[in-house]
Formats: structure tokens, C-alpha cells, sequence
């Protein structure tokens, strides 16, 4: 698992298969414990992320954070990764393409992982993923689609723009780290939505 995971890190960073790749300073690969019980998905690294190439080190970074330390859980212990592994200019939203081209990484490290729990971060992940949108009239929510669990939840940066919505994030990330010892406990958890057919 190990050398497998090694080997996406070093095809990412040095990877051009977008445009992306141009004007990034460094690729930022996903970065955690491989044995996780659940991945977070972002959109894409910011600032910092593309000076240093590690996800989720900025302000939102700290935000997830402190979301973590609510529910007693180490950024240690999970896993966490982007839509898409280059920073886009000015931070704007990745293309669909730039998405789409990205996301064989993205598969990769689900299918070497295998999540209990993917845990979509905002609405890039969120559209890209599951094809969703609005994702603050369904966070909270669980998803199944072909057999593997979701869990939705607001971006960490939205809470930097809206101090209210720090409670939400916590109380989201509470409510997974719930339903992850449900799952391990064998009970059947609440799906709101399967798209299994
Ligand atoms: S965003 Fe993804 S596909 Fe595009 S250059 Fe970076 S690693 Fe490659």
C-alpha cells in the first residue's frame, strides 16, 4: 500500500497533464494515513498548499482542524486529498476538464485506501463526485453511490468568510466520526440518499 501510494505522490508532482501544471509552483499530493476509515475530498490547494505541496496547511486547514479536535480526532489519523492536485490562478474553481483529468489520482487513491467514508468538503467535490450542488441544503447528509459511502459537509474555507458556519462544520464532522464507529460497530446507518440502482 505503502509503494503504491509513494508512487501516486511522485506521479503527481510531477505531472502535466493539465494546464494547471503552468502556473503552479509546487503539485500538492493527498497526504495522511493510508489506512484511514475515511478520506476528505477538497477542491484544490490554495496559496500556501502550492508554496509548500501539503493540502489543507492554510487558514481552512486550520479550520478542519479544529473541526477534527471537536470530534477528538488527529489530523493524523485521516486521510486527505483535492479534487484537483494543482493550484488554479487566483484561486478560482478548477474547469471541467482540469477536474476530469485530475481525478484518475483521486480514483487511485480511493480504490488503495477504501474508505469506510468519503467525506465531501464543499460544493467542487461535491459537483464533481456525486454531480451535487448546493451543498448547504444537504450537508449533514450520507450518500451511497455504487457501494461506497459519502458524507457532505461545507468547505472549512466558507467558514472563514462566515463565522457562523464553524459550528455547522464541527457539528458535521462530529456527526461522521459517529457514524464511522456505527459502521465499524456493524449497526446500519441512515442513508438519505442511494443511488445504487
Ligand atoms: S491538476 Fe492534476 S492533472 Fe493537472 S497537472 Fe496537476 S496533478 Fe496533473
Amino acid at each position: 500500500m505503502y509503494n503504491k501510494m509513494e508512487a501516486i505522490r511522485h506521479e503527481v508532482m510531477k505531472c502535466t497533464k493539465c494546464e494547471l501544471s503552468k502556473t503552479r509552483i509546487k503539485s500538492v499530493p493527498g497526504k495522511g494515513n493510508f489506512k484511514s476509515d475515511v478520506i476528505f475530498v477538497g477542491e484544490a490547494p490554495g496559496k500556501n498548499e502550492d508554496l509548500n505541496g501539503e493540502p489543507f496547511i492554510g487558514i481552512a486547514g486550520k479550520r478542519l482542524s479544529m473541526a477534527l479536535d471537536e470530534a477528538m480526532v488527529s489530523r493524523d489519523d485521516i486521510y486527505i486529498t483535492n479534487i484537483v492536485k494543482c493550484r488554479p490562478p487566483k484561486n478560482r474553481v478548477p474547469t471541467t476538464t482540469e477536474r476530469s483529468t485530475c481525478q484518475e489520482y483521486l480514483k487511485q487513491e480511493i480504490s488503495i485506501i477504501k474508505p469506510k467514508i468519503i467525506c465531501i468538503l464543499g460544493n467542487t467535490a461535491f459537483n464533481s463526485l456525486l454531480g451535487g450542488s448546493e451543498i448547504i441544503k444537504h450537508r449533514g447528509r450520507v450518500v451511497r453511490k455504487e457501494e461506497q459511502l459519502y458524507f457532505l459537509t461545507i468547505h472549512p474555507a466558507a467558514t472563514i468568510y462566515n463565522q457562523d458556519l464553524i459550528k455547522v462544520l464541527k457539528s458535521d464532522i462530529i456527526k461522521l466520526f459517529k457514524i464511522i464507529t456505527e459502521i465499524k460497530d456493524g449497526i446500519d446507518i441512515q442513508v438519505d440518499f442511494d443511488y445504487t440502482p
